[in-house]
């Protein structure tokens, strides 16, 4: 009767818990790119990593840019970045721009634009990876 009690008790508290709610605008403007598979995809990934991170409420609505190509991707990044990565979050505009859209990589963006506005702040580099590289490990075991 205890263990039916606690089972039930641990139901109603993670039914009730209201994680984070991604809402996004795809700006696809690579012919190439497939905006209804990308859309799914986003889909998929916006309600797996608010579970995986525990993140409760901080809704976020952001928009996602996928380049035409490498030089227009080129534009957004800080003018003294040399290496061109596959995405990059700038969190003013709230904005993920990305080179190639992957779905893992949005999983790892994500988690930092969420981790971000949790916060509400920066954290120092090499601590600011960890939640993100594991987001996207788990997101891959998943999905
Ligand atoms: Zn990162």
């Amino acid at each position: 009767m205890k263990h039916l009690l606690l089972t039930i008790s641990l139901t109603l508290l993670l039914a009730s818990t209201c994680f984070a709610q991604v809402t996004f605008d795809i700006d696809n403007r690579n012919p190439k790119v497939n905006t209804a598979k990308v859309e799914v995809q986003t889909t998929k990934i916006c309600q797996i990593v608010p579970k995986l991170a525990g993140l409760e409420a901080t809704d976020l609505h952001i928009t996602i840019c996928i380049a035409k190509d490498k030089q227009e991707f080129r534009q957004v990044l800080p003018k003294d970045q040399k290496e061109t990565p596959k995405a990059y979050y700038i969190r003013i505009t709230k904005t993920l721009h990305f080179y190639k859209y992957d779905a893992y990589v949005f999983a790892h963006e994500l988690t930092h634009a969420l981790v971000d506005e949790y916060i509400g702040g920066k954290l120092p580099e090499k601590i600011r990876e960890v939640i993100p590289t594991y987001i996207e490990t788990k997101v891959r075991d998943v999905y």
